[in-house]
């Protein structure tokens, strides 16, 4: 499903690449936005000697966990920049940033190296640091504390199309918390995307994964696809054009979901050459 790049330099903005803010970024180039994280300075995990907690890492020095994540965010098209965020305003009607009309509400992100970049989404995850997003809200959404910004458990704010992530947002620490967090949040945003464009909350929210070549596809399957969806329409009237639309959209999308053994292989061996690089050689 296309972002909204037309109208915007970037689809997302992610601030801040802990644990939290690399697996949303993660989440989010999967699914085909362009998305752009914004990290310097020193992440809460940088504190710890050694991570022992990750599930299926025995131990693991944080830069090195911190390296993973970003060339896993870069291998799924992601970009990871070394830039402080200073600001983030919205963008309105006036505002040069704005290439097109400014339907989608949208932000500008002002950096300490100078730079502004446009985007419809926000999602912060920088752990202890809020002041950037103080004037969004007149200074009243910013706090002082050290979780200042107010989000849900799914990590909406008052504020359309900006969402926080991690420790942030208030939730438990530990960085396998936060990376699942953060995970939790970027499906939030897609599936607030989608629903713009009419889906419904079950359809919305399932996306993402992978099935071998040619478990999807032929009538029995589509029949299935149609059935699970025709179970999943909400009470409120829905055109029979709208239904058939969202129908065929899902199927394109789950024949997507199927790989080759070869492309298998070529993530697979992807994953042993960057373990070997960073995990094994240090
Ligand atoms: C001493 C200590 C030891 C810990 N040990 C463990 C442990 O052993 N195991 C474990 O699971 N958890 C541990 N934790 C908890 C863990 O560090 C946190 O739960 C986790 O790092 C939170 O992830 P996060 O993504 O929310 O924030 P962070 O990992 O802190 O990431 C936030 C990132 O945002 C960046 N940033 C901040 N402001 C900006 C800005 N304006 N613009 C751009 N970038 C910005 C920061 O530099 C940072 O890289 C420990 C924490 C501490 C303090």
């Amino acid at each position: 499903m296309a972002g909204t790049k037309n109208e915007f330099d970037r689809d997302v903005v992610i601030v801040g690449g802990g644990a939290s803010g690399l697996s949303a970024a993660l989440f989010l180039s999967r699914y085909g936005l362009d998305a752009l994280v914004f990290d310097r300075g020193t992440s809460a995990i940088e504190q710890c000697y050694c991570i022992e907690n990750y599930l299926g890492l025995l131990g693991i020095r944080p830069e090195t966990f911190l390296e993973l994540g970003r060339e896993h965010v870069r291998y799924e098209g992601g970009d990871v920049e070394d830039d402080m965020v200073v600001e983030v305003a919205r963008l309105n009607a006036s505002d040069e940033g704005s290439k097109d009309s400014n339907s989608l509400g949208g932000f500008r992100v002002s950096t300490q190296d100078g730079r502004d970049v446009t985007t419809r989404f926000v999602l912060a995850a920088t752990a202890y640091d809020g002041d950037y997003l103080a004037e969004l809200a007149d200074g009243e959404f910013h706090d002082g504390g050290d979780h200042p910004v107010e989000a849900d458990e799914s990590g909406r704010t008052e504020i359309d199309g900006l969402y926080v992530a991690g420790w942030l947002s208030g939730g438990p620490h530990q960085v396998s918390i936060a990376a699942g967090h953060g995970g939790r949040v970027a499906k939030s945003l897609i599936e607030d995307l989608r629903k713009s464009r009419g889906y419904w909350d079950e359809v919305a929210q399932f996306w993402d994964w992978r099935v071998e070549v040619d478990k999807y596809g032929g009538d029995e399957w589509e029949g299935h696809v149609d059935d699970w969806i025709d179970g999943t329409i909400p009470d409120e009237e829905i055109s029979a054009e709208r239904i058939e639309r969202v129908k065929a959209e899902i199927k394109e999308e789950r024949l997507d979901f199927e790989i080759s053994a070869a492309e298998r292989e070529a993530r697979l061996e992807a994953s042993r050459e960057l373990l070997r690089e960073k995990l094994f050689e240090e």
